[in-house]
């Protein structure tokens, strides 16, 4: 069966956005085995959108089409399917009542133009879209599907794994696909791969095993499909037991869990409390933490120490170690977790100084030095870390090492080489 995506949106030409729908898309189907013929970007414009859409008729059997379903004038991608398919307009009952239920929530009223939301051309059969206004819509023509989505990522994902994935595979009776996902941290990519060569090579042929590295950790995602989902769960926990037996110390959680709500279950299970002070982070470990619903239980608060002034004044850092070894340091660092931690009477005081950059680098520390302490009732633990030269990666990647170094401790586990 062969597909084509076409994305439509000036911002996508003008490179304004990037067109990461498509790439997702392509993934996804490839995955339940799908093959994407040709994926093309359009603009804004009638005339445009209808030749691509009567192109791709020509060439595939599915036509997946993302944005421009927004209530603005710009957005004409419904009004020009309504044209290709010569169809007038209805309107929906569920998607009037899904627009409905989503301004209530906000608290605001609804208008004729978000009224119009909820129309569709009269030939499609709409998607329900809980997370935004406009409704999906699926055509068929000619023994053709045509399906349109919303371009807002998330809420194109969201209807391609409710709606358009499940009615794809069983319209065409494709094989049932499974995915276990894996979270690594504390090795890279390449070394991990090392490790896992011997199992990775005797992986049989329809699992497919792809590393997702990001912010200082390494996502595995494990594809398999077979003849039930039965049959393939059995078979992919046998590989994941494999996977365990090989790097079991670097695996932190499985499938959507995050380094965050790990560690604050740990907290939970200790009973114990946590304190952050932060430098170059200047509160994105603070954020993380309280990414997880009921971190009040755990989380008592934060220093945001930025001006080497505040690690003297709330953190009680000797302004003498500035001029000796600088605010970049380990005695400075280990400081910093020992005192917020008195200061706030919890177990586990973490801190972070860094050099986030672009500037303040030198020869002996350049950007995107980091060191991270971890004091709890068992001592302090200090790490340097060279994490780059981007001060947004700097940021994010030393957050998660904070996370990770916290779960070890929590854990009772030693730490690993950098
Ligand atoms: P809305 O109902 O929110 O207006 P829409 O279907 O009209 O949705 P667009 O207006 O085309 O969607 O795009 C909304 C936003 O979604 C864009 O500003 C952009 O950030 C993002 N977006 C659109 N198309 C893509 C794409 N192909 N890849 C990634 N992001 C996209």
């Amino acid at each position: 069966m062969l597909a084509e995506i076409i994305t439509i949106g000036d911002e996508l030409l003008i490179g304004q956005v990037v067109d990461t729908n498509s790439a997702w898309i392509g993934q996804r189907l490839n995955e339940i085995g799908v093959r994407i013929k040709q994926i093309t970007s359009v603009s804004d414009n009638e005339e445009h959108i209808l030749k691509a859409l009567d192109e791709a008729g020509q060439r595939s059997g599915i036509i997946l089409i993302t944005g421009g379903l927004g209530p603005t004038k710009d957005d004409i991608t419904k009004k020009t399917l309504a044209k290709f398919f010569k169809a007038g307009m209805r309107l929906d009952g569920p998607s009037l009542a899904n627009v409905e239920r989503i301004f209530r929530a906000r608290g605001r009223e609804v208008t004729e133009l978000n009224r119009r939301q909820a129309e569709v051309p009269e030939n499609a059969t709409a998607l329900l879209n809980p997370l935004g206004t406009a409704p999906g819509m699926w055509f068929e023509e000619h023994g053709r599907i045509y399906v349109s989505l919303p371009g807002v990522p998330h809420e194109m994902k969201g209807l391609m794994e409710q709606a358009v994935i499940p009615q794809l595979r069983q319209r065409f009776m494709l094989p049932p696909v499974i995915h276990r996902t894996i979270l690594t941290q504390g090795i890279g990519e390449s070394m991990l791969s090392d490790l896992l060569e011997p199992w990775e090579d005797a992986l049989p042929p329809h699992i497919r095993l792809a590393y997702l590295p990001a912010d200082g950790r390494v996502r595995l995602r494990l594809t398999a499909s077979g003849k039930s989902e039965a049959e393939i769960n059995a078979e992919l926990d046998i590989q994941v037991a494999g996977l365990k037996r090989l790097a079991n110390r670097y695996i932190y959680g499985y499938e959507e869990e995050t380094m965050e709500g790990v560690v604050g279950a740990l907290f939970r299970a200790k009973g114990w409390k946590v304190a952050t002070a932060e430098s170059c982070t200047g509160g994105y470990l603070s954020h993380r933490l309280t990414l997880v619903p009921g971190s009040s239980d755990y989380y008592m608060g934060s220093v945001i120490a930025y001006d080497n002034a505040v690690k003297t004044s709330l953190l009680g850092v000797d302004p003498k170690l500035f001029d000796e070894v600088g605010a970049v340091s380990e005695p400075v660092v280990r400081v910093m977790a020992e005192n917020v931690r008195k200061l706030m009477g919890t177990e586990l005081g973490i801190a972070i100084s860094g050099i986030a950059g672009p500037s303040g680098g030198t020869e002996e520390k350049p950007v995107g030095t980091v060191w991270i302490a971890v004091s709890s009732p068992a001592g302090t633990l200090s790490k340097i870390f060279q994490l780059g030269q981007f001060r947004e990666r700097v940021i994010r990647e030393a957050a998660q090492h904070a996370l990770a170094m916290t779960r070890r401790i929590l854990l009772a586990e030693p730490e690993p080489e950098n």
